[in-house]
């Protein structure tokens, strides 16, 4: 049972990433992103995930240190993730790529790395720079994102096992088959777009079971993952959706309710398929 809000999944490195954490894309670098990074560590969030083409890195970096510097948290009990964006794939651009996403959020070390996407033909390349990146501590520890099945088989001739691999996943893309090799290869899974960017939320099944837990659609979705053993990372920059969506850590679905919300599945993304994108 996942109780609290700062619980952590160890990862098959040793290291521990917060089940729970707080998404920035789209987050506007500057005030927007500072603030609601400052609100959601307040709150007792501790992960926090960005990337190098959402262009708030500086802004997530300055919450973070003055965070640190007015004491309401250590540096090492945040857990940080940033992404190589997809132009900078390849071995040496890799390495300087992260360190310039190092530089912009003023740290020493990511807690995680990700490749963003999987793009033809460079992913290959990417991987032993993030291994590099990994070994030289630049990154606690690295992983992927929107990788199918088949990729990460292309990344079996490596040494090391991504960590994680985040991707869309919400009740109408169950990922099952994914989630079940990630699980059997030690790869967490990370959802992103939990709430399907918030399209998901009138769904009438949603609804009762909210209903019947005293809960929102939001928190419903939100556990769903959690029970399902994926880490989540809604994205909200108001304080009071921080709050509502932390909020899933004193009730718990039912079997039932876990079928009820599987049975939502279509297949339906709301982001493009990695095995069809265009940038
Ligand atoms: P999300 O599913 O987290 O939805 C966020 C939106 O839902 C908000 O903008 C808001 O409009 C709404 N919302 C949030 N909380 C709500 C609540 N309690 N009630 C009602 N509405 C609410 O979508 P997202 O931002 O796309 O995904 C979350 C995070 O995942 C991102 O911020 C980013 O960090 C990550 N992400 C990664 C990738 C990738 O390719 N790796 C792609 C997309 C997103």
């Amino acid at each position: 049972m996942i109780n609290h809000l700062q619980a952590a999944t160890t990862l098959n490195n040793g290291v521990k990433m917060p089940w729970f954490g707080l998404g920035v894309y789209k987050a506007q670098d500057g005030e927007e992103v500072v603030a609601a990074v400052k609100a959601a560590v307040r709150l007792g969030y501790r992960s926090i995930d960005t990337a190098a083409i959402y262009r708030n890195e500086d802004g997530v970096g300055r919450a973070v240190r003055e965070l640190v510097e007015e004491g309401a948290v250590k540096r090492e009990e945040l857990f940080i993730t940033t992404k190589v964006w997809n132009a900078d794939q390849g071995y040496d651009t890799t390495l300087e790529a992260c360190d310039a996403s190092l530089r912009r959020l003023g740290l020493d070390y990511v807690d995680l790395y990700l490749i963003h996407w999987p793009v033809k033909g460079k992913y290959i390349e990417t991987w032993p720079a993030m291994e590099k990146l990994y070994k030289d501590g630049k990154a606690r520890s690295v992983g992927v994102s929107n990788f199918h099945i088949h990729h990460l088989e292309d990344l079996r001739l490596f040494e090391v096992v991504p960590a994680v691999n985040q991707v869309e996943y919400h009740p109408w893309l169950g990922q099952k088959e994914l989630l079940t090799y990630c699980r059997d290869r030690g790869i967490r899974l990370e959802a992103w777009s939990p709430l399907a960017q918030g399209r998901i939320l009138d769904n009438p099944e949603l609804g009762r079971i909210a209903a019947k837990h005293g809960k929102t659609a939001a928190q419903v979705v939100l556990r769903w993952d959690l029970q399902n053993g994926v880490v989540t990372i809604p994205k909200s920059v108001t304080e009071r959706r921080l709050a509502e969506n932390a909020n899933v850590f004193d009730f718990a679905l039912d079997d039932a309710d876990m079928t009820a919300i599987d049975a939502l599945n279509t297949g339906t993304r709301v982001g493009p398929d990695p095995d069809n994108f265009d940038f």
